[in-house]
């Protein structure tokens, strides 16, 4: 048993402050395990919260276990107080390295046998004679009724049991430290703690019916009912949720009060971004249009713009960007582009190039008449860039020249010195956090840019709240009208792998192009998967020798990536063999089908990117979801079920957002969180997928409390400030730049 050498100082504040966050003072034999757990304080100690509780309130005789046991039905667990009769000395199983120990406990009532594998210790801790309780599964063997491997606590002569007789607590062990000595550690814990702090005031708790702190945090550990542990829970879920809110709000109010932004003009109708929509080949739809009056509201502002667009693949997200970035080109500010990879970069800046000629004339036409011409000024920096381009593009930035910047996150990050930068634009980012914020802060000459993300992860609001909370969200749903849907199928095996070539094939003679999809670029021993590579060789060998077959990997130099990209896009070749390289961004409308080779190792927001490669255009598009997995094998095997399931899933539904649910729920929040890298304080027991409503009700608390106390300032409000910046690192919060 663990001796505690010295309980925490009486009514401290727990969960308060970082500063004052009490180390746990706990000696013997669980120190060691418990600071290698990460439980460095009372705080951390108190937040180790249970998986599950066990009651273990009821005691029952060995005749009643035998008539529950005898009446039929599963009698799970159960508990006696029983004396040991016998113990056998422990023995070998034969052709095994297992060991088993035979003994017989009984009471006044009966006897039953007991039995323990691997455990040869218990034959010197129940000698016969000794008194303990019992706990554990009751089972039937060969007939004879029998406690399989029970937990026991010894009685000893005037001491209480500690864990007979209450609801305890089940802790996830590690190999150090049981849950057993943790229960203990805990217990020792919370009866030397005289009474948790309360950050939320007296009349918010009442508002939302929680029962405070102190009574929470004692019941998630030791209830006296199994029941109360639900509201338990409530409380603290509520707590990591509006702390969480706080930070957020907080942070992205107070960037909008102290931070000097440039307020651009609202376009007006022959304004650079207007006349951009008007010579637009196609009609806005409405949520890119409600994108576009957001974003022309929010660079209006004297503060800089936090936006986020999450739009659906193929939502038209480039047009949204265009439209920020030729606000600020039209007031006389330079426009940052970022993307996540130099193919894409490249794209874009064909793209963009393409809608500016068509809205301004050709770009050649300026140079002619550079005096009249409005078209702006676009370069494209990628690390392919040759270094004596580079140097003239970067002095071209300097100098207030170039209108327009794309590039990689090399923009960021190198020496490039814009001569008033207005706006910057982050494509298919997932990991875009607080730092490069700041980066981009320092690029800012006179005020700081606005910044636009955009990302095609589709995660439902309330999420979004809860990951980017600091971020407006516009988002965009709807799909351009006279999209034709993809046609998703999945062929298991090799006959259905055939018929997926004859259609491409077929498609290829109709003049259209096709992309085939591998998990793996190179060949791998340890698995067998088909590989880009290897298959790009034998596809063109074997099965397509007449036509064209094309091959893209992350690992290609970028100007033979961009060459293969380039003969895909002009139709030089009908066939692009590729890594998910082209899962973000790739625009080829002509392309009409997808072979996805074993994409059961795609998880289903990916599979659904990458499906978005296709179906940009005006033909009828086809998806192939191929798998070598037997799936008739689906009823017997778990994750043959579970991969059959992900792929219906996805052949079933083309909505990104229910499908970033899905895969949510199966992978778990931890990377959602993970990928907006610092400055998110963890969730521990809150779950973004089925606390929707608590979000919702924190979010809103935390502006109204903000609302009346800016600052959090007030005396009812001090508490909670503290903790909020427990909770969030501390230059996350604190937005202004020095110097
Ligand atoms: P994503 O949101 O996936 O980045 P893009 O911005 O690349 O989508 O747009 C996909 C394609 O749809 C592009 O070819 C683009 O020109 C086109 N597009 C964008 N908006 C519309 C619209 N309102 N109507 C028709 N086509 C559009
Ligand atoms: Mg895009």
């Amino acid at each position: 048993m663990q001796e505690v050498v010295a309980g925490p100082p009486k009514g401290l504040e727990l969960f308060a402050s970082s500063r004052r966050k009490e180390p746990l003072r706990i000696g013997g034999r669980a120190a060691g395990p418990l600071k290698k757990m990460g439980l460095a304080t009372v705080q951390d100690l108190l937040q180790h919260y249970p998986r599950r509780h066990v009651d273990r309130t009821q005691l029952r005789t060995v005749q009643e276990l035998k008539q529950a046991a005898f009446s039929g039905g599963d009698v799970g667990e159960v508990q006696v107080h029983a004396r040991v009769l016998k113990i056998d000395a422990p023995f070998k199983i034969r052709n095994t390295k297992r060991t088993m120990l035979k003994g017989r406990i009984g009471d006044e009532t009966g006897a039953i046998a007991v039995t323990w594998f691997n455990q040869d210790w218990v034959a010197r801790a129940l000698r016969p004679g000794v008194e303990a309780f019992f706990y554990g599964r009751l089972g039937d063997y060969r007939g004879s009724l029998q406690m399989t491997a029970p937990r026991f606590e010894l009685i000893k002569d005037g001491s209480e049991p500690f864990n007979v007789g209450r609801i305890i607590p089940i802790y996830p062990a590690t190999a150090d430290l049981s849950s057993d000595q943790l229960r203990r550690v805990m217990w020792e814990t919370l009866a030397s703690v005289e009474q948790i702090m309360d950050p939320l005031p007296d009349g918010t708790r009442a508002r939302f019916r929680l029962m405070s702190r102190d009574q929470a945090v004692r019941i998630i550990h030791f209830p006296e009912a199994k029941e109360d542990v639900l509201a338990a829970r409530r409380r603290l879920v509520f707590d990591e949720l509006f702390t969480l809110q706080l930070g957020l709000v907080y942070r992205k109010r107070k960037l909008e009060r102290t931070v000097q932004g440039i307020a651009h003009p609202r376009p007006e109708a022959d304004s650079l971004a207007e006349v951009f929509v008007a010579q637009l080949p196609f009609e806005l739809t409405g949520d890119q249009r409600r994108a576009i009056d957001e974003v022309a509201g929010d660079m209006n502002m004297t503060y800089p713009m936090h936006r986020l667009v999450e739009g659906e693949v193929g939502s038209g997200k480039t047009v949204v960007a265009m439209y920020a970035c030729l606000i600020a080109i039209g007031g006389g500010r330079q426009a940052a582009f970022m993307a996540p990879t130099e193919v894409l970069a490249e794209q874009h800046h064909l793209t963009v190039r393409e809608l500016l000629d068509r809205a301004f004339g050709p770009d050649e036409a300026r140079d002619l008449f550079a005096s009249v011409s409005r078209r702006p000024v676009v370069r494209l920096l990628t690390g392919s860039t040759t270094a004596q381009d580079k140097q003239r593009i970067l002095e071209e930035v300097a100098a207030g020249e170039v209108d327009m910047l794309l590039g990689t996150h090399a923009l960021i990050q190198e020496g490039v010195e814009f001569k008033h930068l207005g706006v910057a634009v982050v494509d298919e980012q997932h990991r875009f956090g607080v730092h490069q914020r700041k980066r981009l802060r320092e690029k800012g000459v006179t005020g700081e840019p606005d910044i636009l993300v955009m990302t095609a992860t589709a995660i439902p609001r309330t999420l979004a709240v809860t990951v980017y909370g600091d971020l407006d969200l516009s988002i965009l749903r709807e799909l351009p009208k006279g999209r034709r849907p993809i046609t998703t199928s999945i062929a298991a095996g090799e006959e259905q792998r055939e018929q997926a070539y004859e259609l491409i094939r077929a498609q290829v003679r109709q003049g259209r192009q096709a992309f085939i999809v591998y998990a793996l670029r190179d060949e791998s021993d340890k698995v067998e998967l088909r590989s880009a590579k290897g298959e790009a060789a034998r596809l063109a060998a074997e099965i397509f020798p007449d036509l064209a077959v094309g091959l893209v990997h992350g690992d290609m130099r970028s100007v033979d990536k961009e060459e293969e990209m380039t003969a895909f896009r002009d139709g030089k070749t009908d066939i692009l063999v590729a890594t998910t390289v082209i899962e973000v961004g790739v625009d080829v409308p002509n392309a009409t089908v997808m072979l996805i080779e074993d994409a059961e190792r795609f998880g289903l927001a990916q599979l659904h990117q990458l499906r978005g490669r296709i179906g940009r255009g005006e033909h009828a598009s086809y998806c192939i979801l191929s798998t070598d997995l037997d799936l008739a094998l689906a009823g017997q095997e778990d994750n043959v079920a579970a991969a059959h399931k992900r792929l219906t899933t996805v052949a079933e539904s083309a909505d990104g957002f229910r499908l970033a649910e899905v895969d949510l729920e199966q992978r778990g929040e931890g990377q959602l969180f993970g990928a907006r890298q610092s400055g998110m304080p963890e969730l521990k027991l809150a779950r973004v997928l089925h606390h929707r409503e608590e979000i919702a009700a924190a979010r809103s608390l935390a502006e109204e409390v903000l609302d009346a106390d800016p600052e959090l300032r007030a005396y009812e409000h001090m508490a909670l400030a503290r903790e909020m910046r427990d909770r969030f690192p501390e230059e996350s919060l604190d937005v202004v730049q020095s110097g």
